[in-house]
Parts: structure tokens; sequence; C-alpha cells
């Protein structure tokens, strides 16, 4: 649960990709919590079916479709589908990402695309066929999530920080381009989250290295995106917010992937 009042979000609409499992779930349970209504969009219709009926049964609205965030046609038609059942959006949440940790020398060619055209190209497609459709006629919030590699070369997850540090410099272009139109875009860049398949997914040993790291919840994540799209956060935009509990600044707690 979040500190906030509940009805914060009342008559807004978010829609989340990525949004039938882990964070993305999180995330549209918590605005949902706070009065949106949620769409979300994965490939598999049944992590949608699945988070659907969750939020269903608190009472949350919700309104799922499947789509490849690869796929501009299909985004366009999942955010058009969106407008036709809830007629607004307000909130769009970039959560869809791949993560299969792995050396430069193992990884194909293919591997490291695949990683950067769900995260980075995806968002982007999600991104400007929400502006196109709805945002820039009515402002609204963008939230990418990142992950806290910027500064670091971190080993095992080139593929994935070259993508996420594309995906923070998309969103300050964002935030700079729409900021006269009412458009506000941050991103938010988790460190470990526990119960998550991208931890799940590490070997056994950085998964040992890892719990003597700080691990968040998945809630702290949606209530960070949840302050970023609610109107306390009305004069911050371009900002990439880490929420790691201090982690990333700790070299010495940082796991050897
Ligand atoms: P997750 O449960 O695997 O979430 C990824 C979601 O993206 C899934 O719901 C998946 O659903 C969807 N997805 C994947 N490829 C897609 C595609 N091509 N088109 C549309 N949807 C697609 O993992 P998570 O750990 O919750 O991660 C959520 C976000 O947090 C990601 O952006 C991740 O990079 C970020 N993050 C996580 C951590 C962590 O500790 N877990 C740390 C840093 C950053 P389908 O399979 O149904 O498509």
């Amino acid at each position: 649960m979040s500190d906030f009042k509940e009805d914060i979000l009342k008559g807004r609409v978010a829609l989340i990709t990525g949004g039938g499992t882990g964070i993305g779930k999180e995330i549209g349970r918590t605005l949902g919590r706070h009065g949106a209504k949620i769409a979300i969009t994965s490939r598999k219709q049944e992590n949608l079916d699945a988070a659907c009926a969750e939020f269903e049964k608190e009472g949350i609205e919700c309104f799922a479709m499947t789509s490849d965030v690869r796929d501009p046609e299909a985004v366009e038609q999942v955010i058009a589908a969106t407008l036709e059942k809830f007629g607004r959006l307000d909130i769009v949440i970039n959560n869809a990402a791949g993560m299969f940790p792995a050396p430069i020398e193992k990884m194909s060619y293919n591997a490291f695309k695949t990683i950067v055209d769900i995260d980075l190209l995806g968002s982007y497609n999600v991104t400007k066929a929400a502006y196109t459709a709805y945002l820039k006629e009515h402002g609204g919030c963008i939230v990418n999530i990142t992950a806290p590699f910027e500064h670091w070369g971190v080993s095992s997850m080139a593929h994935v920080a070259a993508a996420k540090t594309g995906l923070m410099s998309l969103t300050r272009s964002c935030a700079v381009e729409w900021a006269p139109l009412g458009i506000r875009v941050n991103s938010v860049a988790p460190g470990f989250i526990a119960e998550t398949e991208g931890v799940d997914r590490f070997s056994e040993k950085a998964a040992d290295e890892m719990d003597k790291a700080l691990k968040g919840s998945k809630q702290d994540i949606a209530n960070t995106v949840l302050f970023l799209v609610s109107d306390s956060a009305r004069f911050i935009s371009g900002m990439d917010i880490r929420v790691d509990g201090g982690a990333t600044i700790d070299l010495l707690r940082m796991p050897v992937v």
C-alpha cells in the first residue's frame, strides 16, 4: 500500500506496458487503487487476463489487449482501443522489457538487438503513438522504467545497460520537446527488486551476492511511479529517479554477476 490519498488519480487513465507481471502489475494495481482506470498490454494473453482478474477483484477497472511493443502498428491499435474504451489517456508507463544476463562474448548479435528493440525502440513506439493519438492535445505523464546502469560498466548486462541508458536519454529529449504541451516525462530506475523475473534470472552465485545487497519491493517502485504521475510532481520532468536503497552508490555492495 502507499501513503497517498486514495483518490489522487480519480478520473485518469493509465496504460502500462508489461502490466501483466512483476513490477508492471504492481504499478497497475497501485495506480488503480488510487482511482485510475488501467489498460495493460504485453505479448501473452494469459498474463494480462490473470492481472485484470486480480485488479477487478479489487474494484479496479481494467482493459487488456495483447501487443508486442516492437510492432508500431500493434501499439497504435492498443492506444486506439484504450481511447475507445476509456475515452482518455493521461498516463503511460513504459515498463515492458526483456532480460537475460549474458557476457558479451556469449551473447549473439540478435540477443543484443532484441533487448534494444524491446526496451528502447519499443518504449519509443509506445511514447510516439500515445503522443500522436492523445497526449499532444491533452498533456499527460510518461514514466519509463529504466535500470541504474548509466554510469557503470555492468558485467553480463551490456544489452540492458545500453538500452536503458538510451531510454534515459529519450526521457530527457521528450521532456524538453513536450514541456510546453503539458507533458511530463520521467524515468524510474529500480535497483534489485525481490520476487521479480528480472532478479530471478540471475545465476545462483549472483543471487547470493545480491542477498548481501539491499533488495527493494515491487511496491517501492510502484509508489515512486505513483508520486511522479500525481499532481504533487507537477514541476518534475526529465528526471531519472534511482530507487535502489543507495546500493549503486556503494561500490562494495554491488554484486558481481
Ligand atoms: P517481468 O515481470 O519479466 O516484466 C517484463 C514485462 O514485459 C512482462 O510482463 C512481459 O510480458 C513484457 N514484455 C516483454 N517483452 C515484451 C514485448 N516485446 N512486447 C510487450 N511486452 C513485453 O520483469 P520485472 O522484473 O517486473 O521488470 C519490469 C521492469 O523493471 C523492466 O523494465 C525491467 O527492465 C525493470 N527493472 C527490473 C529490475 C528488477 O530487479 N526486477 C531491476 C531494474 C529494472 P509478456 O511476456 O506477456 O510479453
